[in-house]
């Protein structure tokens, strides 16, 4: 149902589907809000390349029964959208043109995680972190569109 629905969201330049049990990813599932907002921005925070490697965010699917057709209409719901989706205390799917490059992608999203569980070990607040603003002077420069929707204010 991902290649269906990503066949049609690139003209058919993504080919391939890559789901795989990433340890950190799936640690946060258990930490923060299962939410699409939640889980880009603190890992676009992470490390200055995630929102230029995975600019349009990350899905968010809740704990579901994995292998029906329940949890795969959810997946390829945000499929459309995203080209990262998070399965709560299970894994993650990634969408890419070929294999190095969706390898890549997961790769990133894990790495940005297993920063975040390194922080989260060491204190629950941080010092100081990327700021909206900069993510917006970071799309200019990189040429990425970064939805307003995970820029919002952090109280
Ligand atoms: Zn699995």
């Amino acid at each position: 149902m991902n290649h269906e629905v990503k066949v049609i969201a690139t003209g058919g330049a993504h080919r391939v589907i890559y789901h795989a049990h990433p340890a950190n990813t799936i640690a946060l599932t258990f930490v923060l809000p299962l939410t699409d907002e939640a889980f880009t921005r603190e890992l676009w925070e992470m490390a200055t390349e995630c929102p230029v490697v995975f600019p349009s965010g990350i899905g968010v699917v809740p704990w579901m029964v994995p292998g029906g057709r329940d949890i795969a209409v959810a997946t390829s719901e945000l499929m459309k959208k995203y080209d990262v989706a998070i399965w709560a205390h299970h894994g993650m799917f990634c969408s890419g043109e070929d294999f190095d490059l969706t390898f890549g992608l997961m790769h990133t999203v894990e790495k940005s995680a297993e920063i975040l569980v390194k922080v989260r070990s060491m204190t629950y607040e941080k010092r100081q972190t990327i700021q909206p603003d900069e993510f917006r002077h970071l799309a200019v420069d990189f040429g990425v569109e970064l939805p307003e929707k995970f820029l919002y204010e952090k109280h």
